[in-house]
């Protein structure tokens, strides 16, 4: 599809960044590209409808997934959530710490963010391991709302992250 291709030819890869071996994936053209961006909502939004008769919040990840994530609540018409690392919400939160390829992090959401029973969807830019998606979901759980799924731009495929998700389901724009 044309929205696709467009859409695919707006991904740089940088070998060796952020550190030797890895092959960062760039989104930055998309967000360069009025039509690219476009294309990406358009997509995610085409997606929503024909699978999810109700979405209460698009709940978006630290960084790049507020890059999309309200982009593609105005378009449903609804709101958005943000789930931040630890120490940058102010007032009572929920924190879970999940593993980093070394070390630790945690994520954290307002307590007050989401209600009991509402339906989310989560968005990133990006699937790699699945940590950083699989701590949002465990966010949801704390908070008992209920996960539809989740959203990426761009999924590698070798690092199994749709395991580490099951049964949460992945849409995916792009794999590599
Ligand atoms: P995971 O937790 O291993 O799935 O890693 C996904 C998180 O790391 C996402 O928040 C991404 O933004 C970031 N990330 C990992 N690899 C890349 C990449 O190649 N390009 C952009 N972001 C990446």
């Amino acid at each position: 599809e044309a929205k696709l291709q467009l859409v695919q030819r707006h991904v740089r890869a940088f070998p060796d960044f952020p550190k030797k071996g890895i092959v960062f994936r760039d989104i930055c053209p998309i967000l360069k590209d009025a039509a690219a961006l476009k294309a990406v909502i358009d997509l995610f939004e085409e997606h929503v409808r024909n699978n999810h008769q109700h979405v209460d919040l698009i709940v978006g990840l630290d960084a790049r997934g507020f890059l999309f994530g309200p982009l593609l609540a105005q378009r449903l018409g609804i709101g958005f959530v943000p789930v931040r690392k630890k120490g940058k919400l102010p007032g009572a939160t929920v924190s879970v710490s999940y593993d980093l390829e070394y070390g630790k992090a945690e994520a954290e959401i307002q307590e007050d963010a989401v209600a009991p029973g509402q339906k989310v969807l989560l968005i990133d830019d990006l699937l790699a391991t699945g940590g950083t998606l699989y701590a949002a979901s465990e966010l949801m759980r704390k908070q008992q709302a209920e996960v539809l799924g989740c959203m990426v731009v761009i999924e590698l495929k070798e690092l199994n992250g749709t395991d580490k998700l099951k049964p949460h389901r992945v849409f995916s724009l792009i794999q590599y």
